[in-house]
């Protein structure tokens, strides 16, 4: 039914469409991805001014018709997150944190778990780029993994349920796995355990940092676990 809908929302992604149009992917709470075009609003005169660009989270208006292209007639800025945009880690951080969240979830599957952890990564590296680290990325990855239901088991070996000696990770069959289980597995070290452990237990703000070796297994386990459970492949972020 055509209406009105009052919704926050992060842009994602911003794309020009024919003479002064932008098509908007947006992420909100309560209806998760939806996509919305903004009419005319690169004129100079528009009265969007230049708030509808990507990461900016805002307080809008959407007239939904009798599509599934909504319509923009009014925005509010609630973050507009400017610091991020001029330091090159933070804004790439932002840039594969709104690019994972759109692929991750389809339109219309909402999580507001989502909606809160991209906010939260957003405003936190905004507040201080030099947070924007391979560390947080990952530990940004593995709470979407959670939020979608993917979250690697990390507590007993995936295989056979064994707690000790677990030795490897595997993608294909869930979380780590004891020496036993290790076929399809590759090794995870202690550290990197720790950290996957650390990064899905604790605030995004409080993972803490781990030795390089660490984080490249710890990534190598959260790209293993998109691919076999969301049959999604990302950039690597290290
Ligand atoms: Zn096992």
């Amino acid at each position: 039914m055509p209406g009105t809908l009052k919704s926050e929302a992060v842009v994602l992604r911003s794309l020009r469409y024919g003479e002064a149009d932008r098509i908007l992917h947006l992420y909100t709470p309560d209806r998760g991805r939806l996509s919305a075009i903004a009419k005319g609003v690169r004129r100079s005169k528009s009265r969007f001014g230049g708030r509808l660009e990507p990461f900016f989270r805002l307080r809008l208006v959407l007239y939904q018709g009798r599509t599934d292209l909504l319509t923009v007639t009014s925005a509010e800025t609630v973050h507009a997150h400017a610091r991020l945009r001029e330091h090159g880690g933070a804004l790439d951080a932002a840039s594969r944190a709104c690019d994972a969240v759109g692929r991750l979830f389809a339109d219309g599957e909402p999580h507001s778990g989502v909606y809160h952890l991209l906010a939260n990564q957003l405003a936190l590296i905004d507040a201080d780029p030099a947070r924007a680290t391979l560390a947080n990325a990952l530990a940004f990855r593995l709470k979407l993994l959670l939020a979608a239901g993917f979250a690697p088991q990390l507590a007993a070996c995936a295989g056979c349920g064994e707690t000790e000696h677990l030795a490897g990770f595997s993608g294909a069959a869930g979380g780590v796995v004891c020496s036993a289980c290790e076929a399809s597995a590759f090794a995870l070290g202690q550290d990197a355990h720790d950290f996957l452990v650390g990064a899905l237990g604790r605030p995004l703000a409080d993972v803490a940092d781990a030795p390089p070796r660490a984080l490249a297994q710890a990534e190598r386990a959260i790209l293993e676990t998109l691919e076999h459970h969301a049959h999604l492949r990302l950039r690597p972020v290290g």
